[in-house]
């Protein structure tokens, strides 16, 4: 099977083409500063460097492929508060494009990757796949945007095209621009941990590996047209989180300082996954062993970080 991975040299996509390798893989990628060729050391693939906004380009790499996954985005949501052209540019007119050019070409199989920031915050309870988009950032509205270009061309055109909306990715080689992989890094840093606000903002966790499991599962047997979520396995706030990682790295409270909330900020996102786990998912990486083997792969491999810096 030949596999488009757009995005493929970020965080995610990266490991996507890293689980995936025994297909063959081509990887497409504008390699912003998100991007790392690195990502894909010991990945046997072909890489384009690319935007998925140029629809020539797109008719010539496209065709061909039998499966094409979309991580392709501008993903923090901090950037998109400071400007969100990028955003929109990337997250819907890329999607359209890309969208269209998969149509063109008649893959077979489509996966758009999504987040649960579309819908909004929710206080209790869990969102499912048919709760109404309510995003709240200029990231979150661009991935909605580009979710209902994606779910337009498959009510439209019958494009076979599934869409996964998933909670808070984390990993080795996720940006240390994100929660997770700033907070492990400044630590081995010396450095302080900006933590927004009080703190209080529930996320759901994930390891990339489950996520990318479940796209593949929705690759395999996701129904065209349906979105699918992909639900963490630990709820915390963002304190708790907080306190997990001083514990991990030996480090105190006196480590962290309080910084202006984030605007905005959503309070909690929650997903119900049932209709994933209805296709057969099941988590297989516990929280505790996930953020202690990213947290060593963070301190095993400073020349990966060190020059990355929170705004790129
Ligand atoms: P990332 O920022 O690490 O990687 C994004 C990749 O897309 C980079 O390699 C970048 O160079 C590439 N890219 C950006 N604009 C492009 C363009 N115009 N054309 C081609 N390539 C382009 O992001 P990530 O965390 O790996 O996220 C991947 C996808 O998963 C995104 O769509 C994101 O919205 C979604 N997602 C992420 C999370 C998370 O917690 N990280 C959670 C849910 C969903």
């Amino acid at each position: 099977m030949r596999i488009l991975v757009t995005g493929g040299a970020g965080f995610i996509g990266s490991h996507f083409a890293r689980i995936a390798a025994a297909e063959r893989i081509t990887v497409l990628d504008r390699l912003t500063y998100a991007a790392d060729l690195a990502n894909l050391d010991g990945v046997a693939c072909d890489v384009v460097e690319g935007d998925i906004c140029d629809a020539g380009l797109l008719s010539r790499v496209v065709p061909g492929h039998d499966l094409v996954v979309n991580f392709a985005a501008e993903s923090h949501v901090d950037r998109s508060i400071e400007g969100a052209a990028e955003f929109v540019r990337t997250n819907v007119l890329g999607v359209q494009a890309l969208m269209r050019a998969c149509l063109d070409a008649g893959t077979p199989k489509v996966v758009h990757v999504s987040t649960d920031e579309v819908y909004g915050s929710i206080e209790s309870g869990s969102w499912r796949e048919d709760a109404p988009l309510r995003p709240r950032s200029p990231y979150a509205a661009s991935k909605a945007g580009g979710d209902l270009i994606a779910l337009a061309d498959a009510t439209t055109h019958g494009l076979p095209v599934v869409i996964t909306r998933c909670g808070n990715t984390y990993g080795p080689r996720q940006y240390p621009e994100k929660i997770i992989p700033l907070f492990v890094t400044n630590l081995l840093a010396g450095r302080k941990l900006p933590l927004y606000g009080d703190g209080g903002n529930i996320r759901e966790w994930i390891h990339v590996d489950d996520h990318c499991r479940a796209i593949q599962l929705v690759a395999e047997r996701g129904v065209p047209g349906e979105v699918y979520h992909v639900a963490g396995s630990a709820q915390l706030t963002n304190v708790e989180l907080t306190e997990r990682l001083l514990a991990a790295l030996g480090a105190d409270w006196d480590m962290v300082e309080r910084v202006a909330d984030r605007k905005g900020h959503d309070r909690r996102y929650s997903l119900d996954d049932t209709k994933l786990r209805a296709l057969g998912y099941r988590p297989r990486v516990g929280w505790e062993e996930g953020l202690a083997e990213t947290v060593r792969w963070y301190t095993d491999n400073p020349s990966w970080w060190k020059d990355k810096t929170p705004t790129g």
